[in-house]
């Protein structure tokens, strides 16, 4: 996959960490490849429910490690609901609370919460270093997340021509500083990826697929976003030239 990736000019990844154990995992893989990967430590909403005292000094001890460039993916998902709001809430703030003490970008997941989102992320400062991961919003959240200082994460979800195709119009709104390209493999494998791969599993050899949609829409060459998402990403994760 690395490969395949290298291949596609993909050279730095973030891996994202959704519970103590993935993150866990995640620095394992940044640490094998240094340069190439990096990790997140968080736990993504779904898992609010093991965020306790002895877990985040736990996610505390992994935030701190020199692979790991931020924090999450935390957020609010009240579209699955898998954890009580109060719980998303709870496990939310104690993350927001982690990033500002060891001073690292946070990695936001919101579905179906902005209004509470926005709300908590401005309870703890009203601008923020970190990302809006694979946003699918329309331009009141576009707005909001830009004035939080947030960069903006865009996914293969803007070439689904059923629900993504709004996505398009807002791409000229975002500064070239703030977009941020990622594929959320192993999920949302672009749908008009021609040919249709056999397995359903996305990765980041898809990724300059999804910037040339991207590229597009905003009027610009793939030169040019492929240039500037690189060092936008670079510059919000301290990420070293490869
Ligand atoms: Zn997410």
């Amino acid at each position: 996959m690395l490969s395949r990736a290298q291949h596609a000019g993909v050279l730095q990844m973030v891996v994202t960490g959704s519970t103590l154990a993935s993150s866990a995992r995640a620095i394992a893989l940044a640490g094998a490849h240094p340069v190439t990967l990096f990790a997140t430590a968080g736990v993504h909403p779904h898992h609010a429910g093991e965020v306790s005292a002895t877990s985040l000094s736990e996610l505390e001890e992994l935030a701190r490690r020199p692979e790991v460039v931020a924090v999450g993916e935390c957020g609010l998902d009240y579209f699955r609901n898998f954890a009580p709001h109060a719980t998303q809430q709870q496990a939310f703030h104690r993350q927001l609370e982690l990033a500002q003490r060891v001073g690292k970008p946070v990695f936001l997941h919101q579905r179906d919460a902005h209004a509470d989102f926005t709300a908590i992320l401005r309870e703890h400062a009203p601008r923020w270093r970190g990302v809006a991961h694979c946003f699918t919003g329309g331009g009141a959240e576009l707005a909001s997340y830009l004035e939080l200082g947030l960069a903006i994460g865009i996914t293969g979800w803007i070439c689904d021509e059923r629900r993504g195709a709004h996505l398009a119009a807002l791409m000229p709104q975002i500064p070239a500083g703030r977009l941020l390209l990622e594929t959320d493999g192993p999920y949302l494998l672009p749908r008009d990826l021609k040919p249709r791969p056999v397995s359903r599993r996305n990765e980041p050899a898809y990724l300059p697929h999804i910037a040339a949609v991207v590229a597009r829409a905003r009027g610009e060459s793939l030169a040019s976003l492929a240039g500037t998402s690189t060092a936008a990403a670079r510059a919000l994760f301290q990420l070293p030239q490869p």
